[in-house]
């Protein structure tokens, strides 16, 4: 299977591995995505965030969470006392999977597939093995799957505290993806419970 294995180099270093991702061909999502969207961070952050993929502003801004979700995912996070810059910031697929409306111009997100999740994993790993982060925060079922396989359920287990399974020693939360809140109709339920689940996850450390 295709996989980002080999455009992963042996570094540490969130420089080097940036700019190795931005020629990733790991699988078929590059052909079609504006930009590679990798991370956002320093080494230091003893928080990491990981979500989806990037959306339509971030594949075009080449940073993760600047959209709407993003914009979201702020504000909850400073009303749970959570300064951003101490976080690292990432998505789970670093390409922007969409489709076209009918006429074209519009670019409709599209969840990526398990094959996308599992090439793209190996960023995530030498993200994971630079930051060291002792809390990982997944947000939604993308990010929960590709760390905890496709049997996860955010359901099941929103807000329980996890041992990330593998090599990293860090607890893990899992939450909804801060876009589910903004098409949910109880919106107001929604982002108070997310908020709530940030506060018990920092609460870990
Ligand atoms: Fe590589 Fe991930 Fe982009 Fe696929 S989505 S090309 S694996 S960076």
């Amino acid at each position: 299977a295709k996989s980002a294995a080999e455009f992963v180099p042996a570094s540490q270093d969130l420089a080097r591995l940036r700019e190795a991702a931005a020629g990733c061909r790991g699988c078929d999502l590059y052909r079609d995505a504006t930009q590679t969207v990798f991370g956002e961070g320093t080494r230091k952050a003893r928080t990491m965030m990981i979500g989806e993929q990037p959306g339509d502003q971030e594949d075009r801004r080449g940073e993760p969470f600047v959209g709407p979700a993003g914009r979201l995912l702020d504000r909850a996070l400073d009303e749970s006392g959570i300064d951003r810059e101490g976080v690292y910031v990432t998505n789970a697929v670093k390409h922007f999977k969409f489709r076209r409306d009918e006429r074209g111009s519009r670019r409709i997100h599209k969840k990526p597939g398990r094959t996308e999740i599992v090439a793209c994993r190996p960023w995530l790993d030498a993200e994971l093995a630079s930051v060291q982060p002792d809390l990982v925060i997944l947000l939604g079922a993308t990010a929960a799957q590709a760390l905890f396989g496709p049997d996860f359920r955010i359901t099941e287990r929103r807000g329980e505290v996890l041992e990330l399974p593998g090599d990293h020693d860090a607890k893990a939360v899992a939450t909804v993806h801060p876009s589910s809140i903004l098409r949910s109709r109880e919106r107001d339920e929604a982002y108070a419970a997310f908020v709530a689940d940030l506060k018990a996850a920092v609460a870990v450390l």
